[in-house]
This record gives C-alpha cells, sequence and structure tokens, in this order.
C-alpha cells in the first residue's frame, strides 16, 4: 500500500510511519518529494493494515494497492471458474438459462412451469420455497413441502434445481433437495449464512445487493470461498437508483466489470431488475451481450393469480421466443449455450 503524508509532516513523523510498517510486517520505502514524502509497504497486506495507519496523526492517505477480496479474484485464479451441475456447464464459454416461477405455489404449478421452461430450452429450475418478503403479511413460501415438489420435479426433468435459503439453519436440511444454494440480495451480507454455505460441496447462486457496490459482492464471495466452498456463481440482479420506471436498475457494467476482476461465472436476473415482464427480454439479451455466464429468468403460466412477483413473470410463450433469440445471440458471440 502507499502512505501519503501530510505536506510538511516532520521527520518523526516519517520514522513513526515507517516504524509501524515494520512492526506491521512490511517493508516500508521512504520517497521524499519537495512537498511530501510518500512511503511505500511492500509485502502482504491484511485488511486492518491501511486503517490503523491512517490513524496516525501527519498521515493524509493510505492507498491499498491489493485488492481486498483473494479468492475470488483474476489474479489468483487467471482461468475462469467451470462448473458442472448435474451436467449442466457455466463458466468459461458455457452459458445456462435458470427458469422457474418466483415461489413454489403449489405441486402442480411447478411441474407445469418446469415442464414448460425445459422444452424451450432452460437447463435449470429456479423456485423459492423460502421467499424473502418485504411484507411479513405477504406470502413467505411453503418451506419444506416447496423443497418436496423441487425434488419431484427435478426426478422427472432431469435438472438441477435452485432454491433460495435464508436461514443458516436450514443449510442441512435443504441438501438433499437442491442442486445449487441461492442468497438472495437481501442475504448477500448475511456472513453467517454465507460462511454457512461455504461449508457445504454445493455450488453457492450469490446475487448482489439492491445497495451493494461490486467490490462487496465479490467481498461476500470470498466469505463463501473462505470456509473452502470455491464453487461461488455470482448475479446481478438490479440496484437502487433514483429510476422509477424500473423495479431496480440492471447494471449491465457489472458483467465486464466482474469479468476483468473475478474469475467466477456471473449472471444476470433481469425479472427482479426490471419489474415488468415487457421488459425482461430486451434485458436478458443484453446481460448476455455484455458477457455474462446465463440468466435468471422468472415464469409462471397464470402471472396473474402468481402469488410473488406476478407483474414480473414471463408467459412460457414469451420465455420460448426469449430462448431463441438467446440461442441467436450466444452463436453470435460463439458461447455454448447449456
Ligand atoms: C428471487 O430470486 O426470487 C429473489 C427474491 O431475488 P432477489 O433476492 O434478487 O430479490
Ligand atoms: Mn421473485
Amino acid at each position: 500500500m502507499i502512505v501519503i503524508l501530510k505536506s510538511g509532516a516532520s521527520e518523526e513523523v516519517v520514522q513513526h510511519v515507517a516504524e509501524r510498517i515494520t512492526q506491521l510486517g512490511l517493508t516500508p520505502h521512504i520517497s521524499r518529494g519537495e512537498f511530501r514524502t510518500i512511503i511505500g509497504a511492500i509485502g502482504e497486506e491484511g485488511v486492518a493494515l491501511p486503517e490503523q495507519l491512517e490513524q496516525i496523526a501527519g498521515v493524509e492517505k493510505v492507498m491499498p494497492i491489493m485488492r481486498p477480496y483473494k479468492l475470488a479474484s483474476r489474479e489468483f485464479h487467471p482461468d475462469d471458474t467451470a462448473l458442472e451441475i448435474r451436467g449442466v456447464k457455466i463458466g468459461g464459454d458455457y452459458c445456462a438459462v435458470i427458469a422457474g416461477p418466483c415461489s413454489v405455489e403449489n405441486r402442480e404449478l411447478l411441474l407445469n412451469v418446469a415442464r414448460q421452461v425445459k422444452a424451450a430450452g432452460a437447463s435449470i429450475l429456479r423456485g423459492g420455497a423460502f421467499k424473502p418478503r418485504t411484507s411479513p403479511y405477504s406470502f413467505q413460501g411453503l418451506g419444506k413441502e416447496g423443497l418436496e415438489y423441487l425434488a419431484q420435479a427435478r426426478a422427472e426433468l432431469d435438472m438441477p434445481v435452485i432454491t433460495e435459503v435464508m436461514d443458516p439453519r436450514d443449510v442441512e436440511l435443504m441438501t438433499d433437495y437442491t442442486d445449487i444454494y441461492q442468497i438472495g440480495a437481501r442475504n448477500m451480507q448475511n456472513y453467517n449464512l454465507l460462511l454457512e454455505v461455504g461449508q457445504t460441496n454445493k455450488p453457492v447462486f450469490l446475487k448482489r445487493g439492491m445497495a451493494a457496490p461490486i467490490n462487496e459482492l465479490l467481498m461476500s464471495a470470498e466469505y463463501v470461498m473462505s470456509r473452502g466452498n470455491h464453487q461461488v456463481i455470482l448475479c446481478e440482479r438490479g440496484i437502487r437508483t433514483f429510476e422509477t420506471q424500473t423495479r431496480f436498475t440492471l447494471d449491465i457494467s457489472a458483467v465486464p466489470v466482474i469479468r476483468a476482476n473475478s474469475h467466477l461465472p456471473i449472471f444476470v436476473d433481469p425479472s427482479h431488475a426490471a419489474g415488468k415482464r415487457e421488459l425482461v427480454a430486451d434485458l436478458a439479451l443484453a446481460g448476455m451481450a455484455a458477457g455474462a455466464h446465463g440468466v435468471m429468468v422468472e415464469v409462471h403460466t397464470d402471472p396473474e393469480q402468481a402469488l410473488s412477483d406476478g407483474p414480473q413473470s414471463m408467459l412460457p410463450s414469451g420465455f420460448r421466443r426469449l430462448m431463441e433469440r438467446l440461442r441467436q445471440v450466444a452463436e453470435v458471440l460463439g458461447r455454448r449455450l447449456n
């Protein structure tokens, strides 16, 4: 890291900072300019060190050079991470489409939607059994019953399933029912939950918090990976901005930024971002064109009757058309859509 001293800082300050850097196990390199002295600290930077040095009187600013995340960074793992989930390949040139209802509402709905999205070409089935709702009075999901329907759909259609885990105490229960643990936007910084899924050997689909900078998403991935589970898939699902025409703003730039800084696969979820069914297809295509490794889309056979997220859920017919266009985009870009 680089420590910039205040202009006119005394020799005493310079020596004190250099000593602190040495005590912290780094090597100080002092560079004296006409007005300012800058001290480079060479060695392994811990996360607390910049904050400690910044508190010394006479220090103007401390600039870390290394990224705060390591395991999730491209430097650590220059090639893209490649995952295989029940035969579905994700990462590198491989892309996948996750589709299904927002919530598992009942057995018939789930199986009906599952059959239709599978026939259209989706490779992974989604459906929430534990729902993170803004209101405690809204439908909270079927819980274990919902997990059982997901497992039935998986068996019938031979496709992997993904469902959200909200509570560290449910991680073990869910292991027989899901192939991927989804961490929702609202739980992106639920560190105990991240550590718990970090101890499993199943992929973790980590959604970006609606007010979280990209670095914080990557730090959350680091939490999961720090426990030994390196199978993390990131997801951009829209962030809060001043715009009111959409539920959230899909941050397309997150896709190339994440691909530049991390080896982990990155998906986009245009359904939760847009909040409106008519915008979902165009945003999904934009995400793929920007380099996403896949999209997550909500589909419902009767959105008007949906217990959650009906307005943003596509009808199966719209989803079929989207799949055709996604195939075309993938082909043009030389990507392989499962
Ligand atoms: C969901 O996928 O149904 C969901 C609740 O998404 P998010 O956590 O992105 O809001
Ligand atoms: Mn939803």
